[in-house]
């Protein structure tokens, strides 16, 4: 079991990036405020059995913040299901474009209230990273030495603009599956509103791709919307494309490509997963490929409602083993990342047995030490390999 965390902030000594969460799907369709403690809505949702992880959540912001994790990619996702598809979703792209800014509004309302800040060019990023810094911003550009460690609170030479305790923490907007971008025009009023990724399919068949547990290539709608993506600069997110969309979108975008929650079929055999040619594949074209905390994800014969995190021997550990096949795989640590999914639709039934919340995400450096990464591959894997693939697209 794991011990409930101190309520005091960890004073860990590096900015942690969260590659993949579903904030505002939380915010209303699990109807979370992330704005409060996380044992208040734990409690306010210890009788509702409508969602899988009622009670069991593991985001909020005070415990992003807890965890240093100051920096995410967050999601905007709304599927389109045709007559016939029994997964949940939309009737109409149309109802899925609605839904998509209805979550924009609410990323907005929390950037109003100073909970979150849009990262959407490099300038914006270097700001942020300067503010978690805990340094003054900078004109120019910080290297990669100049790793974004911001003081302890203890040991802080000159106050931060505010305290650590409230300050914004930065997203970058992402659309996990396409379907809600009815026309071409649809992606540049998104890319105007901040969208700087997209993820062409989630589970299942999509209007612009195939997703997870389906096959089929991605066909002239998809090639159209890649064509677009890639005059806007928007980033291709690799994950969930099932195996043929995959080869289809890699043939067909000449763009940057990530994977925001992926982990390796070598580990866990599963189509949800990248095999070992796909991650050679994506580390050639630069990508970061981001570690997904979803157990069955980990590792192998999970079963849903049955297996637990602790009779699986789900653990960060084992979290750590599809970070280090990929380091493996690429020779060096410049291609993992972080990208937890821990608001995915699963909580502390479904996740490492040593996560209770977010901020244990502190704990991964720690893990990687112990494995022999150095303090460089650490802060790569923690921020460093996010900052650089981002300062290379946004110049
Ligand atoms: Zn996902």
């Amino acid at each position: 079991m794991t011990a409930r965390l101190p309520p005091e902030p960890i004073l860990i000594a590096v900015l942690i990036v969260d590659a993949h969460l579903d904030l505002s799907m939380n915010a209303l369709e699990w109807n979370r405020d992330f704005t409060r403690p996380i044992e208040e809505i734990r409690a306010r949702e210890q009788a509702l059995t409508d969602k899988p992880d009622r009670g069991r959540g593991t985001v909020t912001f005070p415990e992003m913040r807890r965890g240093g994790v100051g920096l995410c990619v967050a999601t905007l996702i709304a599927r389109y299901v045709a007559p016939r598809n029994p997964l949940p979703g939309w009737h109409s792209q149309d109802q899925a474009w609605a839904q998509t800014q209805g979550q924009l509004a609410w990323y907005r309302a929390m950037e109003e209230r100073g909970e979150l800040v849009a990262i959407r060019d490099r300038a914006e990023l270097e700001r942020h990273v300067g503010h978690w810094n805990d340094r003054p911003p900078s004109a120019s550009a910080p290297t990669e030495s100049r790793a974004p460690t911001f003081a302890l609170r203890a040991t802080a030479g000159k106050p931060s603009p505010e305290p650590r305790s409230e300050a914004p923490i930065g997203y970058v907007l992402s659309l996990e599956g396409a379907d809600s971008i009815r026309t071409p025009q649809h992606l540049e009023r998104a890319y105007a509103q901040g969208l700087r990724a997209v993820g062409p399919a989630h589970y299942g068949p999509g209007v612009y791709a195939q997703g997870t547990n389906a096959t089929g290539v991605m066909g002239p709608g998809g090639h159209e919307l890649l064509r677009e993506m890639e005059r806007l600069g928007i980033i291709l997110d690799a994950t969930h494309l099932c195996d043929d969309s995959f080869r289809d979108a890699l043939d067909h975008f000449r763009g940057p490509v990530w994977a925001s929650h992926s982990n390796c079929r070598a580990l866990v055999d599963h189509n949800r997963q990248f095999s070992d040619d796909q991650l050679r594949e994506l580390i050639a074209r630069g990508a970061v490929i981001g570690a997904a905390f979803d157990a069955w994800m980990i590792v192998p014969n999970w079963v849903r409602g049955t297996s637990t995190p602790q009779s699986a021997g789900v653990t960060l550990e084992r979290v750590i083993d599809h970070i280090d096949h990929i380091c493996q795989i690429a020779g060096n640590a410049r291609h993992c990342m972080i990208g937890s999914d821990l608001d995915g639709a699963f909580g502390r039934e479904q996740c490492p047995s040593d996560v209770d919340t977010i901020a244990d995400l502190a704990k991964i450096p720690n893990l990687l030490r112990k494995r022999g990464y150095t303090e460089d591959d650490v802060r790569g894997i923690l921020h460093g390999n996010f900052l650089r693939f981002l300062r290379d697209v946004w110049g």
